[in-house]
């Protein structure tokens, strides 16, 4: 028995178990494993729609063991690759002992990191923004639906509210489905 082994449930990773699944589809002499720090894959590029708070969560993450049913999906952080021995050694997780998996074949698709080395204030003015934590940070920070602003943002004569009038939950809803946010109460605050 062959054994592909893939490193990482990103774009890469997750597509290329994908494509090995279909072409291998009449070999039962290999054997697919992926590990990944998540057990789901993120559609990145829509992150910021996350961040607005147009779409969910749920809506850019696919389960990976949904979306590869051959491929053994292992939820592990990867440390180190063995080139010599062909091995690749994971963290124990919630076994007792760190794993060692030998492979035929190696895919590597870890991605990248955020890096802000050499771009001096960076650190400490801005905020990163690559995966579904980083969006939260954001989402938390920056956006709040006109419903929950309005009343604070738009009192100006120590507590009577203003011409805007307060959207209710159906109102909310009808703008938020056309693509209009917030509109009226300020813009959105992202640091
Ligand atoms: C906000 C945003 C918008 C984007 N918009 C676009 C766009 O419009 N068009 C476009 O083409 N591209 C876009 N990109 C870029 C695109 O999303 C990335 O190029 C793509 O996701 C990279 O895929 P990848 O599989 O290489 O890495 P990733 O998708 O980052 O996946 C890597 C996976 O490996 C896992 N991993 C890494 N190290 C370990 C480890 N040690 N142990 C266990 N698991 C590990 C990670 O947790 C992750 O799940 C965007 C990116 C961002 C952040």
């Amino acid at each position: 028995m062959k054994k592909i082994v893939i490193l990482g449930g990103g774009f890469a990773g997750a597509y290329a178990a994908q494509a090995l699944e279909k072409t291998l589809r009449k070999r039962d002499d290999v054997e697919i494993l992926l590990y990944c720090r998540e057990n789901y894959t993120v559609f990145q590029p829509m992150l910021p729609e996350v961040i607005s708070g147009t779409i969910g969560l749920t809506d850019v993450v696919t389960p990976l063991r949904r979306m590869l049913r051959r491929t053994h999906v292992h939820v592990r952080e990867i440390e180190s690759i063995d080139v010599a021995s062909k091995t690749v050694s994971v963290a124990a997780g919630f076994k007792p002992h760190a794993h060692v998996e030998p492979y035929d074949h190696l895919i590597i698709a870890p991605g990248t990191v955020t890096d802000f080395r050499g771009l001096p204030g960076l650190p400490e003015h801005a905020l990163p923004f690559k995966n579904l934590a980083d969006a939260l940070e954001l989402r938390s920070r920056g956006t709040v639906p006109a419903t929950h602003r309005h009343s604070a943002a738009t009192r100006t004569d120590g507590g009577r509210p203003d011409r805007q009038p307060r959207l209710s939950r159906r109102q909310w809803r009808h703008r938020h489905a056309n693509g209009v946010h917030a509109s009226g109460t300020g813009g959105a605050a992202c640091p």
